[in-house]
């Protein structure tokens, strides 16, 4: 066994992007441990070289889990301290090691974790929301259905879900379609030279990443509630309904869209919000 660390399995977190952001704690952890189970020994391997950190590296990837669990899991029985990484991030956090972490538990193991980056916990820090809950569920569903119950289930929470800048659009297309009042944050390329935040409606962030086609790695929430929540009367007057009108149709809703989100979000008829549509129709 290595010096200045115990017999342990040690569960430690990585960069998310930017190599600078890795803790003395996980880089001592590295470096004095017997051996580092990774997913990918390349890119392990390229944030151990910046380090100067020759520690051996054994590959531990979501293909072969259990059986490199059952390996691992020996090298500790025979007295070595072990450090799980994943390819970014903190592991387990939609990445492997749940099989391993948990074998090692039932076998009396002792559990080290060295906390650091996770894009969750980023993203969280950077965006504003109401209140300290939220939900997070990993990846979204790949099928249109299950993401929309998904989405009708959570739609009272803060939502927070991975997302593959191929499917970005797509997400944000059902969003629009089918919740078009929804405040959403899209974060990209978190720690990164490119990273991105923003913040708006389904329809202004569809628009916007349809003339810039999303790369990258991305994290996304659904606010709980939606962008009118701030003036949500159950009635209001005339005017006020104008004023609501305007802001909606300024921020690129269409008219079937505002009369939906006013009659669902107020005591008004979609009837009513149509006839004045129609007025400034005429008016314009
Ligand atoms: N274990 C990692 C963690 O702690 O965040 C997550 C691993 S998961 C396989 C990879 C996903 O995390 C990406 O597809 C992306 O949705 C998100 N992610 C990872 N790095 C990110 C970054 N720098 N910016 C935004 N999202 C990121």
């Amino acid at each position: 066994m290595a010096n200045s660390v115990e017999k342990a399995l040690y569960i430690v977190a990585t960069p998310i992007g930017n190599l600078n952001d890795i803790t003395l704690r996980a880089l001592d952890v590295l470096k004095n441990v017997d051996i580092i189970a990774c997913e990918d020994t390349r890119t392990t391997s390229i944030l151990l070289n910046k380090y100067s950190i020759n520690t051996k590296l054994i590959s531990y990837h979501k293909f072969s889990e259990k059986q490199k669990s059952e390996v691992i899991l020996n090298y500790l029985f025979n007295d070595k301290s072990i450090a799980l990484v994943s390819d970014a991030g903190t592991p387990l956090i939609c990445d492997p090691g749940s099989t391993l972490v948990d074998s090692a538990i039932k076998n009396g193991f002792k559990i080290i974790p060295i906390p650091g980056p996770s894009a969750i916990i980023t993203f969280l820090s950077a965006v504003n929301k109401e209140g300290e809950d939220f939900k997070f569920i990993g990846f979204l569903p790949r099928v249109k259905n299950q993401i929309i119950e998904t989405f009708l289930k959570n739609k009272n929470e803060n939502l927070i879900f991975y997302q593959s800048p191929n499917r970005l659009l797509e997400t944000l297309e059902i969003l629009k379609d089918n919740f078009p009042s929804k405040k959403i944050a899209v974060a990209r390329e978190l720690t990164k030279k490119f990273e991105e935040i923003k913040i708006d409606c389904a329809l202004n962030l569809f628009n916007f990443y349809t003339k810039n086609p999303p790369k990258g790695e991305i994290v996304v929430m659904l606010y709980k509630g939606n962008i009118l929540e701030e003036s949500n009367n159950d009635s209001m007057d005339n005017e006020e309904l104008n004023q609501k009108i305007k802001k909606l149709k300024d921020s690129g809703f269409k008219d079937k869209e505002i009369s939906l989100i006013l009659s669902k979000l107020y005591d008004v008829s979609k009837n009513a919000v149509y006839d004045i549509l129609l007025e400034k129709k005429k008016s314009d």
